[in-house]
C-alpha cells in the first residue's frame, strides 16, 4: 500500500452528545479523522447560553466541566496519533457580547465559531417581523456585527438563513446587503466557514453558496473548512468537493485555527493530503 501523505488538515467544526442533537464521542470522530488522514480535529460543540436561550440545543452551563473532560479524555487517548483540540460554536445575537466575552476569555479555546442561528425560536421571536426578506437582511447585518465584536475566529455557515424560507431566497434581492456585510467582515479580519452540511438541507448547496463565495474571494476574506458533523461519519465530509468549489470561485488557500492563530494551506496541498474513506 502506498504511504499516505503527511496529515495536514483539521476538521474545524464538529459536535458532541452534550448538545442533545449529536451522537458519538470525540474519540469516534477522531477515528474517522484518522481514516481521512487529517492532522487533527477541533471539537466545537454548541456553547452554554444565559437565561435558557435555545436551551434544547446545547449543554447547560453546569455541564461545562463535562465538556472539558470529554475532549481531554479523547485527546489523551489519541495522543501521538491525532491532535484533538478544544473549541466552541457560540451563538451570536446583539446583546450577548459581554456574556460571550467572559465565556471565551475564561477558557483555553483553539477555535471559536460565531454563529447566527436564524432557526432558533428566541432569535426568530425577536427579529422576525413576518417579512422573510427583511429577516434575511437582519441576518447578514448580525453576521457582520458578530465579526465586529472581534470575539470569533470564524463565522459559521454564513448564509444559513437561506434555508429558513427557501422559496424566498432570491440572491439579487439581498446581494447589496450581503456585499455591505462582507465589506464589514473583511475589515474586521474575521474568517468565514465553508460548511459542507448545507448539501443535506432544503437548498442543497454548501453554506455559503458559490455566488457569495466569489464575493468573499474578491475581498480576500480567509475561508475555514468545516463539515459541522453531528455524527462521526460526517467528519471531513465532502472536503474535496468544497476545495474544488473554493478554487472555482477564486480562492487559493484554506485555513484552520490552533491557539486561535490562523494557519493557511494552499488548496492543492490540502487536497493532496486527504484520503478518501474506504
Ligand atoms: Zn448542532
Ligand atoms: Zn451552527
Amino acid at each position: 500500500m502506498p504511504t499516505p501523505p503527511t496529515p495536514l488538515l483539521y476538521e474545524s467544526h464538529m459536535h458532541t452528545p452534550l448538545c442533545r442533537h449529536a451522537r458519538g464521542t470525540p474519540s469516534d470522530y477522531a477515528a474517522v479523522a484518522l481514516q481521512r488522514n487529517l492532522a487533527g480535529i477541533i471539537v466545537t460543540c454548541h456553547n452554554p447560553m444565559p437565561n435558557g436561550y435555545s436551551a434544547s440545543a446545547r449543554m447547560l452551563e453546569s455541564q461545562w466541566p463535562d465538556y472539558l473532560a470529554l475532549v481531554a479524555a479523547s485527546a489523551a487517548q489519541f495522543a501521538g496519533r491525532l491532535d484533538i483540540r478544544l473549541g466552541l460554536e457560540c451563538d451570536y445575537a446583539p446583546g450577548f457580547e459581554a456574556f460571550l466575552e467572559h465565556q471565551i476569555s475564561s477558557n483555553p479555546l483553539h477555535h471559536v465559531l460565531g454563529s447566527v442561528h436564524p432557526q432558533v425560536g428566541e432569535y426568530r421571536q425577536k427579529y422576525f417581523n413576518g417579512d422573510p426578506i427583511a429577516y434575511q437582511r437582519t441576518y447578514f447585518d448580525h453576521l457582520a456585527m458578530a465579526a465586529e465584536t472581534q470575539l470569533f475566529d470564524t463565522l459559521s455557515h454564513p448564509d444559513l438563513v437561506k434555508n429558513i424560507s427557501p422559496k424566498d431566497w432570491q440572491l439579487p434581492r439581498v446581494m447589496d446587503d450581503i456585499r455591505r456585510a462582507l465589506d464589514r467582515i473583511a475589515k474586521a479580519s474575521t474568517a468565514m466557514e465553508l460548511n459542507t452540511s448545507g448539501l443535506n438541507k432544503e437548498i442543497p448547496e454548501m453554506n455559503p453558496g458559490p455566488e457569495i463565495l466569489r464575493e468573499i474571494a474578491q475581498r480576500k476574506i480567509p475561508m475555514v473548512l468545516g463539515a459541522d458533523a453531528h455524527d462521526p461519519i460526517r467528519v471531513a465530509d465532502k472536503f474535496e468537493e468544497a476545495l474544488t468549489l473554493l478554487e472555482s470561485t477564486g480562492h487559493t488557500h484554506i485555513h484552520f485555527h490552533l491557539n486561535r492563530h490562523r494557519h493557511p494551506v494552499p488548496i492543492p496541498t490540502a487536497r493532496a493530503s486527504l484520503t478518501p474513506l474506504p
